[in-house]
């Protein structure tokens, strides 16, 4: 009986690594992937002068989608996403709706000039998008040896283990039990 989610891509690029986290996610942790959606990034939130989307109207569109309150959903993206007060994010979630985003743009070492790592990528979006699992299940960013640790570059993201620190564990406002 664990936590219902659903993997949207928003783009044609991120189809696969919406799949491969989906997948992982229920392998892993015992998610229960739901049937496969789809949609795009809401014109609205796009803003043109420094070519990102704002995050937080994607997030009011994803909870659209949903089939009940409870049940999670995941965005995955390749375009650039930020937030009034940041530049940029890698990704964002809000706990009440249970909604999030993840962009793999800033994952890819391609991004830094570095060769092409699918591998790499996936790791990182692993781990990016377990944190914002844990917001959507109510946990707040953590100082600890864990996967709640703010990154604001990708070497903080590298850095992050890919998992809960016991105290986030105890933490995670789950109905049921994740498997780590
Ligand atoms: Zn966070
Ligand atoms: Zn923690």
């Amino acid at each position: 009986m664990y936590e219902k989610i659903y993997l949207v891509p928003l783009d044609e690029n991120s189809r696969g690594y919406a799949d491969w986290l989906g997948q992982t996610l229920s392998k892993k942790m015992g998610f229960r992937l739901q049937s496969p959606l789809s949609s795009r990034l809401p014109e609205e939130a796009y803003n043109a002068k420094s070519n990102q989307y704002y995050a937080v109207p994607i997030l009011s569109k994803l909870e659209l989608l949903k089939g009940s309150e409870e049940e999670l959903i995941m965005a995955v993206t390749e375009e650039d996403l930020y937030l009034p007060n940041q530049n940029f994010i890698f990704g964002q979630a809000n706990s009440v709706g249970r909604t999030a985003i993840v962009s793999f743009l800033r994952l890819k070492p391609e991004y830094y000039g570095l060769p092409e790592d699918p591998r790499l990528i996936k790791s990182r979006l692993f781990t990016v998008a377990l944190h914002q699992i844990g917001h959507m299940m109510g946990l707040k960013n953590c100082d600890n040896d864990c996967v709640m640790q703010v990154a604001s570059s990708v070497n903080e993201v590298d850095k992050r283990p890919d998992g809960f620190c016991p105290n986030c564990l105890l933490n995670l406002t789950l109905p049921t039990k994740v498997r780590i």
